[in-house]
């Protein structure tokens, strides 16, 4: 199957998640419930819920489907969560063939439980899949896989300002065959995970290293594909950047080493003082976040200056020596949007004092999928 061109992947989901979803009620019973989990006691749930931190607390089921080409997706449930049973030549233990989703479920006011663009999400997870030459799957089972699962484990959405319980997604090769080829088999599951807020003591800046020793994609590569295989590679950069004092890392474009592209799992804004923001370009090698284009809306109709384009990383450095450029930041679902604070590499070391756009932007956002301001583009999908 042909992948569709990178320049149209962002105007491609954005129209593809503005799908109308049939509502929860009528999803949910696609994943029928099968196995009897032991529920833990109210001691026992309340210790899991004291401590979110983020991804190490899982809910009781999980959401599941496999494939085959006889009989594409089948035995979709909800059962209980636990350690799976795996060929140890399942060919995504020894190729990688897996790819993964994002998401949370967001505790309202009232009670009612919601979740942000679900369409981006599904339509993302098979633009993956293509990428990686996996098998696809209706939206519409997609969506219900999340609802089904939420709606199972609907005490584990916690309540607090926040707080959200964090949704996994994934795919993966399951077929025990050592050949290189694509699999015969696929496993889908959804895990949950609740999780507090990303920061701890509010908004504090992330410092970031710009490195050029190594590249997380490439021209023709997985870049814009959501999988592991990108993240496995972005690991020992990454732990190089702690070592030298830094959070996380910057990656620049593989062919020509002078573009900012993104960080390891979050895309990047640049504010000018002038009130023009811009963020990179989906190029193929970059991620198309949900987060990055749900900003990039919000933006425009706050009336600012937007544009994608190419950002040079020698004129963002001569910009934020100059104070034309005084703030920046990061964005996707797990922290939702973090200021950065410092843009550091082997030849500069760079602070940025401002976080006004920042702050402003996560505001609005955190608010729309909060359900305390008005959701005017459609973007919640109720679950509960
Ligand atoms: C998931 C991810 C993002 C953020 O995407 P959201 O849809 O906003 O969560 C950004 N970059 C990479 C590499 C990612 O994997």
């Amino acid at each position: 199957m042909a992948h569709g061109e990178p320049e149209q992947l962002g105007a491609r989901l954005d129209e593809e998640s503005a799908r109308t979803l049939p509502p929860a009620e009528e999803l949910a019973s696609r994943f029928p419930r099968t196995g009897e989990v032991t529920p833990l006691s109210e001691q026992q749930w309340q210790q899991c819920m004291s401590d979110l931190k983020f991804g190490s607390q899982f809910s009781e089921h999980m959401a599941a489907a496999t494939w085959t080409p006889q009989a594409g997706w089948h035995d979709l449930q909800i059962k209980p969560y636990g350690p799976l049973s795996v060929s140890p030549a399942a060919s995504v233990l020894h190729y990688g063939q897996e790819i993964f989703e994002g998401m949370k479920a967001y505790r309202h006011a009232d009670g009612s439980v919601w979740t942000f663009r679900p369409g981006y999400n599904a339509a993302r997870f098979n633009d993956s899949a293509d990428r990686m030459a996996m098998p696809r799957m209706d939206p519409e089972d997609f969506v219900a896989s999340l609802v089904a699962l939420v709606r199972a484990d609907q005490r584990w959405v916690p309540t607090e300002p926040g707080t959200a319980l964090y949704l996994r997604p994934f795919m993966f090769a399951s077929e025990g065959f050592l050949g290189v080829r694509s699999a015969h088999e696929f496993t889908y599951l959804v895990i949950a995970s609740p999780v507090g807020p990303y920061f701890t003591n509010g908004f504090a800046p992330v410092s970031i290293w710009v490195t050029r020793k190594y590249h997380r994609a490439g021209p023709g590569g997985t870049g814009a594909a959501k999988t592991g295989g990108n993240y496995a590679s972005s690991l020992l950069p990454q732990a190089e950047a702690s070592e030298r004092g830094f959070e996380q890392v910057c990656f620049l474009d593989a062919a020509t080493a002078q573009n900012l592209e993104e960080l390891g799992g979050m895309n990047v804004f640049v504010v000018g003082r002038d009130g023009r923001i811009r963020t990179p370009k989906l190029t193929g090698t970059i991620l198309a976040g949900g987060t990055r284009s749900a900003i990039l809306t919000l933006l425009r109709e706050d009336g600012y200056d937007v544009s994608e384009e190419t950002i040079p990383l020698e004129e963002l450095v001569a910009d934020i020596q100059s104070g034309k450029v005084q703030e920046m930041f990061a964005c996707g679902t797990a922290a939702v949007v973090a200021p950065i604070g410092r843009l550091g590499s082997e030849e500069f070391d760079l602070h940025l004092p401002s976080t006004t756009v920042t702050t402003k932007i996560y505001e609005r956002l955190t608010a729309i999928q909060n359900g305390t301001a008005e959701d005017t583009h459609g973007w919640m999908y109720r679950i509960l």
